[in-house]
C-alpha cells in the first residue's frame, strides 16, 4: 500500500548517504592538499631564509671590504675572487649587494663590478628597516634560471651595524621536489588513513543497511504470501482484489471469484498425516498456478481453501468453464512419497463481479456461499452464487455479530436436560444444553451457532463459559447428581484443555467425580497422541469421559478399545428408527448395550420420547435413559425444582416425572 513512497523514500536517503561520503572524502582530500602546500611553502620559505643568513654570514666574515663595496667602492682583488667562487658554489646561484639607501652595488650573473646606482630595491630598504629577512619566491624556466627559486633580502651586519644589504637567490628546485614528494607519500597516506577510519564503519552501516532490507522484504513477502504454497494470502488477496475491482469500469469487463475447495482433504491428512496433506496443498497451489490464465490471482485462504479471481470474464458461460477446468486439474491423483496414490475433487463456488458485487468482502461471502451450496449438492461440483443465497448470506452476518457479541458480554443461555438411571428411574445428572438467545427473545439452538463459533475460532471462549457455568450450577446440587458437558473437538485443537478444566473446578469447588465430558467420534478420527494424552489427563483428574451419539458416523470400535471410555451414549436416531425398522434397530440397541458391559462402559440411550420406547428399553436395561419423556432440556430453576421434587420423592422418579409433565 505504501511500499512505493517507503521505497522512493529509501532511493533519496541512499543518494544523500552516498552524496554525503563523496563530501566527506572531497574535503579530506582537498583540505590534505591544501595543508600539505601550506606546509611546503613555509618549510622552502624557512629553508631560503636560513640558506641567505648564512651565506650573509659567510660574505660578512669572508669580504672585508663590504662596507666600502657597501659604499659604491669596487671589490678588492680578494673579494673578487670569492665572488666568482660563491656565484658556482652551493644553492646560491646569483646574488646582490645594495648599499645602504637600498641600490644596487653589486649583482653576481652581470660581470662582478661595480654597477651603476641604478636599480633601487623597495625589499632591501624593507630588510634593513626590519632589520630581517624579506623573502619571495619565483617560478624560474628551468635553462636560464632554476625552475624554483627563492630571494632572500637581508642586512649584513657587521659589530652591529649594518653593513650593506644582500640578496641571495637559492635554488630551491630539488628541495621543492623533495618536500612535494615526502608531503605526497604523506598524504596519501593520511588519506588512506582517514579513509579507512571513514569508511569501515560506512561499510558497516551499508552492510547492515542492505541486510535489513533484504530482511524487510523477506518480511513483507511472508505478510503477504501463504507460507506453505507461497500463494498470496487473505491480506494480499484483498488487497488485489480491490485494486482488480476498481479498474473494473475502464475495463469494461468483469471478474470471477472461483472459491476452490478439496472435498477429501481432511480424510487424506488424517489419513497420511500432515506431512502428506502440506504435499497435496503445495500441489494444489501448483496446479492451480498452471491453470490460471496470465493476470488472474491464486492464493490460498487456508486449509484447503483456494481463491481464484479470473479477470476479463464477459459472461457466465466462461466463468464456469474456468471453473470446471480448476476443478479437473486439481483432481487428477498426486503421488505421496510413500508410493500412495492419492486424489480428491473439488467443488467451487463463484462469484461474479460486479453482477454480485463490488466490494471485496462481499464477493469472498458471495463465493463461499456458493461453495456451500455446492458442497450441499454433492460436491465435486461448481455452483454460482444465487441471490437467494443473499438471505442466508444475511443471516449468517447477523449471526456472526450476534455470536462474538454474546462472547463479549457473556450473554448465553444453558438449559439442562435431566438423565435418568434404570432400573429405578432415579434422577441421576443433567447434561448441559448451550443455546444463544436472540435479539428477538428466542434461542438459537446450538446445532446452529457452534459450527460458527468453530469457524470464528470463538470456540474456547464459548466452551469455557459453558463448563465455569455448568460446573457452578452442579455446585449447588446434592453430591449424588452429576453434569455433563459437551466439548466441541476444536477445542482440542488450541493445546491442552485438561488444566482450564481443573482450574473452573478448583474455582466453583465441584467434585472431578460429578464432572462428565461428552466428546464426539470427530475427536478420535484424527487419533493423534497429543488427544489421547488429553483425554487421559482429564480422566486422571476422576473426570468420566462419555462417548457421545455413538452409532452414527465411523463408529468405528477400535476407539473403544484405544480410549477407556466410561459411557457409551447411544445416539438418539436408534430411538426415531426403532419405531419404523423396529427389529434390526432393536436388535443393534441389544449389541452396544452388551459390548458396553462387555467392555466395563456404561451406556446412555438418548433420545427417549414415548412410553413404548421405555418399555423396550426396560427389557434392554441400559443403565440411564435421556429424552424428552424425562424432561426437555430446561433452564436451572426448572431443572432445581426438578431436582426437589425428586429428592422429596423417593425411591421412584416416575412421581417426579409425572409432576413435571403435569406442568
Ligand atoms: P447432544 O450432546 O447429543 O445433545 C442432545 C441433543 O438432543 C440436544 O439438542 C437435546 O435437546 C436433544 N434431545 C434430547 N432428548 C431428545 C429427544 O427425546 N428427542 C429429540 N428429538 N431430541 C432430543 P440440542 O440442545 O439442540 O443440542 C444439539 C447438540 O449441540 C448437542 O447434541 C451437542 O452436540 C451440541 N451442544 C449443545 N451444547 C453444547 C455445548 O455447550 N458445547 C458443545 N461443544 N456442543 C454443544
Ligand atoms: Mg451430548
Ligand atoms: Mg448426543
Amino acid at each position: 500500500m505504501n511500499s512505493p513512497l517507503i521505497r522512493k523514500a529509501r532511493r533519496l536517503l541512499t543518494h544523500r548517504a552516498i552524496a554525503i561520503i563523496a563530501i566527506v572524502l572531497g574535503l579530506v582530500v582537498g583540505s590534505t592538499i591544501g595543508a600539505v602546500k601550506l606546509a611546503t611553502d613555509r618549510l622552502l620559505n624557512a629553508s631560503a631564509t636560513s640558506t641567505a643568513q648564512h651565506w650573509a654570514n659567510l660574505l660578512a666574515d669572508t669580504v672585508g671590504d663590504l662596507e666600502q663595496i657597501g659604499a659604491g667602492m669596487p671589490p678588492s682583488q680578494a673579494s673578487t675572487a670569492f665572488f666568482d667562487w660563491a656565484r658556482q658554489a652551493g644553492h646560491v646561484f646569483r646574488y646582490e649587494i645594495y648599499n645602504r639607501q637600498g641600490y644596487s652595488q653589486l649583482i653576481s650573473d652581470k660581470i662582478i663590478e661595480q654597477v651603476d646606482i641604478s636599480e633601487y630595491s623597495v625589499d632591501a630598504v624593507k630588510s634593513l628597516q626590519s632589520e630581517s629577512p624579506v623573502v619571495s619566491v619565483f617560478e624560474g624556466d628551468g635553462t636560464t634560471k632554476p625552475e624554483f627559486f627563492s630571494r632572500a633580502v637581508l642586512p649584513v651586519i657587521e659589530d652591529g651595524e649594518p653593513v650593506a644589504i644582500v640578496a641571495a637567490y637559492v635554488d630551491q628546485t630539488a628541495e621543492r621536489q623533495l618536500f612535494r614528494n615526502t608531503f605526497a607519500v604523506v598524504s596519501v597516506f593520511l588519506c588512506l588513513v582517514t579513509g579507512l577510519a571513514f569508511s569501515l564503519p560506512a561499510m558497516a552501516w551499508y552492510r547492515r543497511t542492505r541486510e535489513k532490507r533484504v530482511a524487510d522484504r523477506r518480511i513483507r513477502f511472508l505478510a503477504h504470501h501463504d507460507a506453505l504454497t507461497g500463494l498470496t494470502n487473505r491480506v494480499r488477496l484483498v488487497e488485489r482484489l480491490n485494486q482488480m475491482l476498481q479498474r473494473l469500469p475502464d475495463t469494461g469487463t468483469g471478474l470471477a471469484i472461483h472459491f476452490v475447495d478439496l472435498d477429501r482433504f481432511k480424510e487424506i491428512n488424517d489419513t497420511y498425516g500432515h506431512s502428506a496433506g502440506d504435499l497435496v496443498l503445495r500441489a494444489v497451489a501448483e496446479r492451480l498456478n498452471r491453470a490460471s490464465a496470465e493476470g488472474d490471482l491464486v492464493s490460498r485462504l487456508g486449509g484447503d481453501e483456494f481463491i481464484v479471481i479470473q479477470h476479463n470474464v464477459s459472461d457466465m458461460q466462461g466463468a464456469g468453464f474456468y471453473a470446471e477446468h480448476l476443478a479437473e486439474q486439481v483432481g487428477h491423483p498426486i503421488v505421496l512419497p510413500c508410493g500412495q496414490e492419492v486424489a480428491s475433487t473439488a467443488s467451487v463456488g463463484i462469484a461474479m463481479a460486479p453482477a454480485d458485487g463490488t466490494n471485496s468482502e462481499r464477493l469472498l461471502k458471495c463465493a463461499d456461499l456458493a461453495l456451500y451450496a455446492a458442497k450441499a449438492a454433492g460436491k465435486n461440483c461448481a455452483r454460482f452464487f444465487e441471490p437467494e443465497m443473499d438471505a442466508r448470506l444475511e443471516e449468517r452476518i447477523a449471526l456472526e455479530r450476534r455470536l462474538r457479541e454474546a462472547i463479549r458480554t457473556g450473554d448465553f443461555v444453558l438449559h439442562y436436560q435431566p438423565i435418568v438411571a434404570l432400573p429405578e428411574r432415579r434422577l441421576v445428572g443433567f447434561e448441559a444444553l448451550v443455546r444463544l438467545p436472540h435479539e428477538d427473545g428466542s434461542l438459537i439452538p446450538p446445532g446452529v451457532f457452534i459450527p460458527v463459533a468453530e469457524d470464528l475460532q470463538l470456540i474456547d471462549r464459548l466452551g469455557e463459559w459453558v463448563l465455569r457455568n455448568a460446573c457452578a450450577a452442579a455446585a449447588d446440587w446434592p453430591s449424588h447428581l452429576k453434569v455433563a458437558v459437551n466439548l466441541s473437538p476444536t477445542q482440542f485443537d488450541s493445546g491442552p484443555i485438561s488444566e482450564m478444566v481443573s482450574d473452573i473446578l478448583d474455582e466453583t469447588g465441584l467434585g472431578a467425580a460429578r464432572l462428565e465430558i461428552e466428546i464426539t467420534e470427530q475427536l478420535l478420527i484424527s487419533d493423534t497422541e497429543a488427544v489421547m494424552q488429553e483425554l487421559a489427563r482429564l480422566k486422571s483428574l476422576g473426570i468420566s469421559i462419555a462417548m457421545d451419539d455413538f452409532g452414527i458416523g465411523y463408529s468405528s470400535l477400535s476407539y473403544l478399545w484405544r480410549f477407556p471410555f466410561d459411557r457409551l451414549k447411544i445416539d438418539r436416531s436408534f430411538m426415531q428408527s426403532l419405531d419404523s425398522k423396529g427389529r434390526n434397530t432393536a436388535r443393534v440397541i441389544h449389541t452396544i448395550v452388551a459390548l458396553g458391559r462387555e467392555m466395563d462402559m456404561d451406556v446412555t440411550v438418548e433420545g427417549v420420547e414415548t412410553a413404548r420406547q421405555l418399555a423396550f428399553l426396560q427389557t434392554v436395561q441400559p443403565d440411564q435413559l435421556q429424552g424428552f419423556y424425562f424432561g426437555r432440556p430446561m433452564p436451572l430453576d426448572e431443572a432445581t425444582s426438578m431436582i426437589l421434587k425428586d429428592l422429596a420423592a423417593p425411591p421412584s422418579f416416575n412421581q417426579a416425572i409425572a409432576a413435571t409433565r403435569a406442568v
